[in-house]
């Protein structure tokens, strides 16, 4: 077994042996990165140099007989999230040789732990898409099928834990971005509570809908990043000061006594039958582990497309005001005047997507339409809040899908956005309400591609889905279905 195999637990059991060391584990995953990264595209940037510094002194750190589950421990990072010194695109030309000045608080905080940043993963441009094909830097591919899309717009994080590139992983999920590709490559992600973890220095799309969350090979690794990023930061106003429980400490704990809710507008017709036969036998795995279920209805998610589809491109026409060529990145040569500096730099900046979003984005927040359209979506998103908080007095989590499908091919949606934004039916309402949701692995499709089942919690409730999703992969084999590259 080579290095990179291992999962984030396993290499730290290692490193706690003496066994390896992080320079030798950092090793083995750049050079895998360096043997796939130029067929599946799932890195933008690779620091190796600076990722050798860190394995180093995190050496020196163990080797003074201090074994934090995250030192030494190669990590790769959504290319939406700043690290000091290195460039940060968000999968865009406009930011294209930005080098932000400062790390984004996840960051420094993983660096106090002395986590070593191997590089910054492919994404769709400002996280806007389902599939990675929205890059500035290419389409990312599925390892498990490389005519296949990642999901999005988390896909080289997702697709980078897949492919054995990295141990563990940090993505944004503003509308399923962390779930939705750790399906479509069989890994484990979470978006956690809206508040949870600090979103300082992560460049905003959305920003009352996104957060940052951890992406693994196995549960218990997204327990420890949980534990690395998670609490309270006074330079993110949305930051929750609240206690953070030890992720890792309900882990072990069996199932029996809990509740979970099906929500029955979840399974209807329009998904996969193998999507829809891998998640039932799912549930009824977890109804065989002492869970009582209990039929549910979340009737406004059928509003959460439309509500998502307005909220998320207004806020991300105000946000993506900033780059106009004159504080960040790309700046269009030739222009007679700053009104055509602007215009030119966004024309050839911005992709097809972004520009489409910042349109949308305007025309619902101008005069005479705010109130049909986005005052309208703000109370439809107060109604799906409400009728979660009235679902989980009921139920301890629920049990869906994360996508109606499993992988496409890449290029198979592009053309047509109306049904790439349908792939999101099952994640958006969870950041409507500021929820959280995780996703694992829950079986292969005949042609081999990953399903993955999604498990929603209540405000807080992170330790309760891992635990769910962690007790659900131990007594399923799902999670240890191998590819070959
Ligand atoms: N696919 C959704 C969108 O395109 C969600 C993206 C995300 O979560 N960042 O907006």
């Amino acid at each position: 077994m080579q290095p990179y195999e291992l999962t984030l637990t396993e290499l730290h059991e290692l490193f706690k042996k003496r066994e390896l060391s992080s320079v030798e584990a950092t090793r083995s995953v750049l050079d895998r990165i360096a043997s796939l990264n130029p067929q599946l595209n799932s890195y933008i940037s690779v620091t190796s140099d600076m990722a050798l510094k860190s394995a180093q002194e995190a050496d020196e750190v163990m080797k003074r007989g201090n074994f934090d589950p995250l030192c030494g421990i190669p990590v790769a990072v959504k290319d939406v999230i700043c690290i000091e010194g290195i460039e940060c695109t968000c999968g865009s030309k406009i930011l294209h040789n930005y080098v932000p000045p400062y790390d984004a608080t996840v960051i420094s905080r993983l660096k106090d732990r002395h986590a070593v940043f191997v590089g910054k993963t492919n994404m769709d441009e400002f996280a806007m898409g389902s599939s990675t094909e929205n890059s500035a830097s290419g389409p990312a591919r599925n390892p498990w099928n490389t005519e296949c899309v990642t999901g999005g717009s988390s896909g080289g994080s997702a697709a980078a834990l897949a492919s054995d590139q990295c141990m563990g992983a940090l993505g944004t999920d503003t509308g399923g971005s962390i779930r939705q590709p750790a399906c479509f490559c069989g890994i484990a992600g979470l978006k956690p509570t809206y508040g949870r973890v600090s979103r300082y220095g992560m460049v905003a799309f959305a920003c009352s809908l996104e957060q940052i969350g951890p992406m693994a090979k196995r549960v218990e690794d997204l327990a420890l990043l949980m534990n690395g990023i998670a609490g309270y930061d006074s330079m993110d106003s949305t930051s929750v000061n609240m206690p953070v429980p030890d992720y890792t400490l309900d882990l072990k704990k069996d199932l029996k006594g809990l509740k979970a809710g099906i929500p029955k507008e979840f399974f209807t017709e329009g998904t996969d039958p193998e999507v829809d036969a891998a998640v039932k036998q799912a549930i009824k795995t977890i109804e065989s582990m002492g869970v009582e279920l209990q039929e549910v209805s979340l009737s406004y998610n059928d509003y959460a497309i439309t509500a998502y589809y307005i909220i998320a491109p207004a806020e991300a026409s105000s946000n993506l005001a900033r780059f106009d060529g004159v504080k960040y990145g790309y700046r269009a040569e030739g222009a007679q005047d700053l009104r055509e500096m602007y215009r030119v730099t966004r024309t050839q900046g911005f992709g097809r997507e972004v520009i489409r979003r910042i349109m949308l984005g305007t025309y619902v927040l101008s005069a005479g339409y705010y109130d049909a359209f986005y005052r309208k979506a703000c109370q439809v998103r107060t109604l799906i809040v409400k009728q979660f908080k009235s679902v989980f007095e009921d139920v301890d989590f629920l049990i869906t899908p994360v996508s109606p499908m499993p992988a496409f091919k890449i290029g198979e949606k592009l053309e047509d956005p109306l049904t790439m934004y349908l792939v999101d039916v099952f994640t958006l309402s969870t950041n409507l309400a500021g929820i959280p949701g995780i996703s694992v692995p829950c079986g292969l499709t005949q042609s081999g591609l990953p399903i993955g089942v999604q498990f929603l919690g209540r405000h807080y409730g992170e330790d309760t889905l891992l635990r769910v999703a962690h007790q659900f992969e131990q007594a399923t084999e799902h999670h240890k279905a191998k590819l070959t590259l």
